[in-house]
């Protein structure tokens, strides 16, 4: 038999016989780590009602449709109830990330050191967390599409129902860009046919998404690409930097940047995006690439990130100024070749 299809049936029997499992995702969630989680928990709710969703932080606004937002338990808001919980787990789901830290460190630790079994289902380069079972795949455009997987190998089409394919078609859409990255595959589609069967509603999740923008969050990035964006000298490199001021100038809510560097990469002969945002703890760094360039080994080898090929995301505890002059002499040294 097929390795994957091995193994998704030996974590469905995982499923079926933990006495209390939980569900966790990557800090600062995003479409993926969101409709995964909860595809996931609605899905194993038919065949155990112990289960729940853990994740370190809040979403941002633009997610606060989500039918059952209120299932996720933050571990910033509930530290003792997330504590209690992961101790009390058998069985942990580890979606959407491959490594603790990007739980925080915190929280990271606390699931590392858990007793529970652990089940990775992720699809970023060079994962370190080494579960029971492990499906890691960087040639699948998300992680809903694994959990999409998990239902249909295991034999569990028929719990397919149009909440949990709204949480997935949630998931696909925002890693593939609404369908367009080169990750996109013939089952990409496939899977999307199977939870437009379910009767989902998909134009309502674009809407929600695309959609969403408050009169703030639009002139915030409207100001970033009229007065802010750079292109450097000599290079097909896009960059924006935002101040903690200019944030605060727009009322800056969590998600307001949103979207803004891919904004950049969507100008002609532009090859590397990156935006530089200052926050309290430091500069939040996000990168977008098309091409030959990887800005995943970008964020990894010099700003304390990761990520996949063409989207990546770092941070740097420098001044905002320095970090900027620190990416311009990284290009400037070759690494733009
Ligand atoms: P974004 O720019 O949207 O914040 O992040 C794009 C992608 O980069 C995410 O999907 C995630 O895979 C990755 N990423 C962002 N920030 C970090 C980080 O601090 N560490 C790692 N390892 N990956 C990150
Ligand atoms: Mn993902």
């Amino acid at each position: 038999m097929n390795k994957n299809l091995e193994n998704y049936s030996s974590i469905f029997h995982k499923i079926q016989l933990a006495e209390n499992i939980v569900i966790t995702s990557h800090k600062s969630p995003d479409g993926d780590s969101l409709g995964s989680s909860l595809a996931l928990f609605n899905f194993i709710k038919n065949f155990n009602a112990n289960v729940s969703v853990c994740h370190p932080d809040q979403a941002p606004y633009f997610f606060h449709w989500l039918g059952d937002k209120e299932e996720i338990k933050l571990y910033q808001n509930n530290k003792t109830e997330v504590e209690d919980l992961i101790t009390r787990a058998d069985l942990v789901f580890c979606l959407d990330y491959n490594s603790f830290d990007r739980l925080g460190s915190e929280f990271g630790k606390l699931v590392e050191n858990s007793g529970a079994d652990k089940i990775l289902i992720d699809h970023h380069q060079n994962p370190t967390i080494n579960g029971s079972v492990s499906i890691s795949d960087t040639s699948i455009a998300s992680t809903s599409e694994l959990i999409f997987e998990l239902i249909f190998q295991s034999g569990n089409l028929l719990a397919l129902d149009a909440k949990i394919a709204e949480y997935l078609y949630l998931g696909i859409m925002t890693d593939t860009g609404s369908f367009r990255f080169p990750s996109v595959s013939f089952r990409t589609h496939e899977i999307i046919s199977y939870l437009l069967i379910t009767g989902m509603n998909h134009s309502a999740i674009h809407e929600h998404i695309y959609d969403s923008n408050t009169i703030d969050r639009l002139k915030l990035k409207s100001y970033a690409i009229v007065e802010k964006l750079e292109v450097l000298s000599e290079y097909p490199i896009g960059i924006i930097t935002i101040t903690k001021a200019e944030l605060e100038r727009f009322n800056y809510k969590k998600g307001d940047t949103e979207g803004l560097v891919n904004m950049i990469l969507s100008i002609e002969n532009i090859m590397v995006a990156a935006i530089f945002i200052e926050h309290e703890e430091g500069v939040k760094i996000s990168f977008r690439a098309k091409g030959d360039f990887y800005v995943n080994e970008l964020a990894h080898k010099y700003f304390e990130g990761g990520g996949h090929k063409y989207a990546a995301g770092g941070f740097s505890s420098e001044l905002l100024d320095l970090t900027v002059d620190r990416f311009r002499e990284i290009i400037k040294g070759g690494f733009y070749a």
